[in-house]
């Protein structure tokens, strides 16, 4: 399922990461660290009552001069625009109205985009409320008061800001054309592969209807069905600064990665994999994409009969935590093999969706548990009583256990192996969720 992006955009020192923070911190689901991904605290997931979004701090440079901050701004909002469904703007009461404050707003308000008018720093709600009044000047709503350093208010803005989230996902949920994102670094050939494809194919090239993201997709037609290419590379920015673009990038690719089924993940093979493709990489792992590793420029390289061995190695060392993706070699100037992206697209989406009966998995299960004793701890052994699959998109399993301390990772990986044993579940992560049952 896709779910919702927020950019939090706003001046330097109104709050933005402390807001951040308080929202990644307390409500995060906590994700698993993803070895060999330095986590930058750039997006993170949250999960906040019975609803789950994607959370972007679009601010990260802090620029001296006035005329600069206005211009990173309005790069920032733009970024937002571009990629998120709500952006909640944030102001600061200390400071009061200021006049990039109102330019900013008057971008967002053009967008058409929802906006939340956040003001923070309201320690003190009798002291400082009638400051707030102020900010109905901008024009784009009611201003929303918190104070994110003391977690103030903030139930309050995230319903405000949920309130405006697609009903149950609707438009591309109903939507059963497949997406995917393709990412990667720049040069890596993102684009020289979208044009290749289409330059096979009857094309239609189309602003998606229903989405409610500026991203331009396109759609192409392959054997009479339909997919959705989203680019990441198509909406180039400039900037001078090496951190803003690589913030752009990861931002851009987040965005992508949630709208997508599955995520074409491509690495330049006259590069090698590097530690930036684990990090972008790791991005549609811990959303529990579907995944291809797309080796591209493979014209570019001088091959022997062992070359094919020694990428894959190397791939499956880097992006160690993900050893269930499919890796392709292609080339996009000579067109090789990547008629057969089709063919591994449409396979990762049958495994994303596939539901395997409460049944089978269960005489898996005992078979598995007869071959290799569960662990124990203490003298005491862990009992397994049952297995189900919940949900798709990732596949999600719940185990009932006797007690989930003995439960060790390892082990649950041994039962992951005997379940893609039977039934492949290829380019897909796999959930596990551990239930007690006394
Ligand atoms: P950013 O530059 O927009 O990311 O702002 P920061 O989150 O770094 O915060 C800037 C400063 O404002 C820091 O010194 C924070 O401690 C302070 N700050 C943030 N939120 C609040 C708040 O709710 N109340 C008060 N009094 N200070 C805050
Ligand atoms: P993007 O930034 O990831 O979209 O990369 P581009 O598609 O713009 O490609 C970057 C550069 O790599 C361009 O000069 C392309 O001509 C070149 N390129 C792309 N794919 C291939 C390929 O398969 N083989 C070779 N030799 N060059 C390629």
């Amino acid at each position: 399922m896709s779910k919702p992006v927020v950019a939090i955009v706003g001046r330097p020192n109104v709050g933005k990461s402390t807001l951040f923070n308080a929202l990644a911190g307390e409500m995060i689901s906590i994700v698993k660290d993803t070895p060999g991904v330095t986590r930058d605290r750039i997006y993170a997931d949250v999960t906040w009552l019975d609803r789950e979004f994607t959370i972007i701090d679009t601010g990260g440079i802090e620029p001296d001069s006035k005329d600069v901050i206005l211009s990173q701004m309005r790069e920032q909002a733009q970024i937002a625009i571009e990629t998120a469904d709500v952006i909640i703007f944030i102001t600061d009461v200390r400071q009061g109205l200021v006049d990039a404050d109102s330019k900013v707003a008057d971008m967002l308000r053009r967008s058409g985009k929802p906006v939340v008018l956040v003001v923070n720093k309201v320690d003190n709600f009798e002291k400082y409320m009638p400051d707030v009044y102020e900010f109905y000047n901008l024009g784009i709503g009611d201003p929303v008061p918190v104070s994110a350093a003391s977690r103030l208010g903030i139930g309050d803005m995230l319903e405000t800001v949920a309130a405006y989230f697609p009903e149950g996902d609707a438009s591309e949920e109903d939507d059963d054309r497949p997406r995917i994102a393709i990412v990667g670094k720049p040069n890596v050939g993102k684009s020289s592969i979208i044009n290749r494809l289409m330059g096979e194919n009857r094309v239609i090239v189309s602003d998606v209807a229903g989405t409610t993201r500026d991203a331009i997709d396109t759609e192409i037609v392959h054997d009479g069905r339909e997919y959705i290419f989203i680019d990441t590379a198509g909406l180039r920015r400039k900037s001078k600064i090496k951190e803003e673009l690589e913030r752009y990038s990861i931002i851009r690719t987040v965005s992508a990665v949630e709208r997508a089924d599955v995520v074409l993940m491509v690495i330049d093979a006259t590069e090698g994999v590097t530690e930036q493709d684990a990090k972008i990489a790791g991005i549609a792992h811990e959303r529990g994409k579907g995944i291809i590793i797309v080796v591209n420029k493979w014209d570019a390289i001088e091959k022997n009969d062992r070359t094919m061995r020694e990428y894959e190695s190397q791939i499956r060392q880097v992006l160690s935590y993900m050893p269930y993706a499919e890796i392709m070699y292609v080339s996009a100037a000579t067109g090789q093999r990547l008629n057969r992206l089709y063919d591994m697209i449409d396979m990762v989406i049958a495994s994303q969706t596939l539901r395997v009966a409460t049944g089978v998995l269960n005489e898996i299960m005992t078979e598995a548990v007869a071959m290799q004793q569960p662990p124990s701890d203490k003298g005491k052994r862990l009992k397994l009583y049952y297995i189900t699959q919940v949900s798709v998109k990732p596949p999600s399993f719940v185990i009932f256990v006797n007690d989930k301390e003995l439960m060790h990772f390892s082990y649950t990986r041994y039962l992951e192996n005997k379940i893609r044993e039977a039934f492949g579940f290829k380019g897909t992560s796999l959930k596990f969720f551990i239930r007690e049952r006394k």
